[in-house]
């Protein structure tokens, strides 16, 4: 059975679980949504109706993930909300699930596949946004451009923000689900 895994990105570019007919993420993603802000609520909402299941993924799961994001040289470009979707995927792999990682994160899509998961940017779910986010420290409030983790002057890691969203077009193309293509926009 298909179900999908929804990383931070997935929630900020306004995709809803409701009706995808099986939805995960982590807890660590509800930690990087602001509250209050729309994404916030409907990852709370889809929760409270049963569209979204929220778990934390194994230990066994983090640990190669962790692994495998430092050979593959992602380690710096990851926050451990990524590092979590993906360990969940690969928890609902081994459970006999088919897993699809719904990311516009370019360092989470590379993790899925070097792990042999599926995964589908959100043009692949009819969403395309042209957006602009930045990543900023929530420790000294420094302003960092993506794909930067860490604050270079203190050291905490960074958290992203939206600073516009445009929806461009609504046209779906999920036959292209794990392919690393996107649409033209
Ligand atoms: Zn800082």
């Amino acid at each position: 059975m298909r179900v999908l895994v929804l990383d931070t990105s997935a929630f900020i570019m306004g995709f809803n679980p409701t009706g995808s007919g099986g939805a995960y993420s982590v807890r660590s993603v509800e930690d990087e949504l602001v509250q209050g802000t729309m994404p916030y609520l409907r990852f709370r909402l889809s929760r409270e109706k049963g569209a979204l299941v929220v778990r934390n993924p194994s230990d066994v799961a983090r640990r190669t993930i962790e692994q495998q994001s430092a050979k593959t040289g992602e380690a710096g470009f990851v926050s451990e909300a990524d590092r979590d979707v993906v360990a969940l995927a690969l928890d609902l792999k081994n459970e006999g699930l088919e897993p699809v990682v719904v990311s516009d994160d370019y360092a989470v899509q590379n993790l899925s596949e070097h792990l042999n998961l599926g995964f589908g940017s959100l043009a692949n779910f009819g969403i395309v946004h042209r957006y602009n986010w930045i990543m900023v420290c929530p420790a000294c409030h420094r302003r960092y451009r993506v794909p930067e983790k860490v604050c270079r002057v203190c050291g905490t890691e960074l958290k992203r923000k939206v600073l516009s969203r445009t929806r461009v077009s609504n046209k779906a193309h999920p036959q292209s689900l794990g392919s690393n293509s996107t649409s033209s926009s």
